[in-house]
């Protein structure tokens, strides 16, 4: 191979700069010249590229997002948007692609790669419902924005004696709430991937409040309910102050932290490597500490990680 491309999609997280640095980086070491596609598989549909070299992945190590930008682009799942990026690829000599993003990104890199075109895909995203990866890129800069958040508002809950629902995001995996709601003490997680009985947790609230614990923490999944619904229910139920927090974007950014600038690193050089010797279909991921390859496929129709034993941990450590 002698040009490659690399593209980041969906919903963007902190680590994709530092995998786009170690990829590129990678592929110089190795004589083949890289573009960037901007804005995902948009830019691809657009022709949208520009070169990669050292210099240009200068300096993005430690910057949140992704300097390349990131975009959805309904169109690109149409044979005809697909069609559209083969040719662009085949007219700039780009003979093949590592493509970073979410489980939508990763099957739009099937899908180019059952067209023929030689894909490694890299997992990103907040949410770590990417199966065959123990952690995909940004959860852990994700989770650490949140706990720095959430313990910023367990101060001032405790100061004023109130309830705080914290809202994170997630619309289908509870897994920044449970793992956040362990990481903090929060008392309860709410997640969508299991029912709850409001009504027994303001039981229990009003119990622990006749007990003296006079604030609490409910983490709250965006996918699981209604920040103010659930603070007005609390509040109707026992009289108890509270208030709710949407954290939003906020989780998204910021610089990495050392695990995932480490990660990012890994799979980002394995990528190339892969690319170039002839894997391709592939989804890199970190599997026991060791950065391994999972056929695409596998990846798509793998099941969701099981939220089991977190839940249980938040469940038993919470009220
Ligand atoms: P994420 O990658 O974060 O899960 P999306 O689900 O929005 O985010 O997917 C990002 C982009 O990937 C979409 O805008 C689309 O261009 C592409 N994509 C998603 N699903 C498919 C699909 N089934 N086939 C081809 N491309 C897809």
């Amino acid at each position: 191979m002698k040009k490659i491309g690399i593209l980041t999609s969906g919903g963007d997280c902190s680590g994709m700069n530092a995998a786009i640095r170690a990829a590129v980086r990678t592929a110089i070491r190795m004589n083949i010249e890289v573009v960037g596609f901007r804005k995902g598989y948009l830019g691809l549909m657009k022709g949208d590229a520009i070169p990669l070299d050292t210099k240009a992945v200068s300096g993005i190590l430690h910057r949140g997002g992704t300097f390349l930008q990131s975009a959805r682009s309904p169109e690109f799942k149409t044979p005809e948007g697909q069609r559209t990026a083969l040719n662009n690829l085949k007219a700039l000599g780009v003979e093949g692609m590592v493509v970073m993003g979410g489980d939508g990104s990763l099957t739009g890199a099937l899908a180019l790669n059952r067209l023929g075109l030689p894909v490694v895909g890299i997992p990103a995203s907040i949410d770590n419902d990417i199966p065959f990866t123990d952690m995909a890129l940004g959860v852990d800069t994700a989770l650490n924005n949140i706990i720095y958040a959430v313990d910023c508002i367990k101060d001032t809950a405790s100061s004023h004696a109130r309830a705080f629902v914290i809202e994170v995001m997630g619309r289908h995996s509870g897994y920044l709430a449970s793992i956040s709601a362990i990481a903090t003490g929060a008392e309860y997680a709410l997640v969508p991937e299991r029912e709850y009985d409001l009504a027994e947790i303001c039981q229990q609230l009003r119990a622990r409040y006749e007990e003296g614990r006079d604030n609490a923490i409910i983490i709250l999944a965006e996918g699981a309910g209604h920040g103010h619904e659930i603070a007005n229910s609390i509040k109707d139920a026992i009289g108890f102050e509270t208030r709710v927090t949407v954290l939003g974007h906020y989780q998204r950014g910021g610089a990495p932290t050392v695990f995932d600038r480490l990660l990012a690193s890994r799979l980002g050089k394995k990528s190339v490597e892969l690319l170039v010797t002839g894997t391709w279909g592939v989804m890199v991921g970190l599997s026991c500490n060791a950065i391994l390859a999972t056929p695409l496929e596998d990846v798509i129709k793998g099941e969701k990680r099981p939220q089991d034993e977190v839940l249980r941990l938040a469940e038993v450590l919470g009220v």
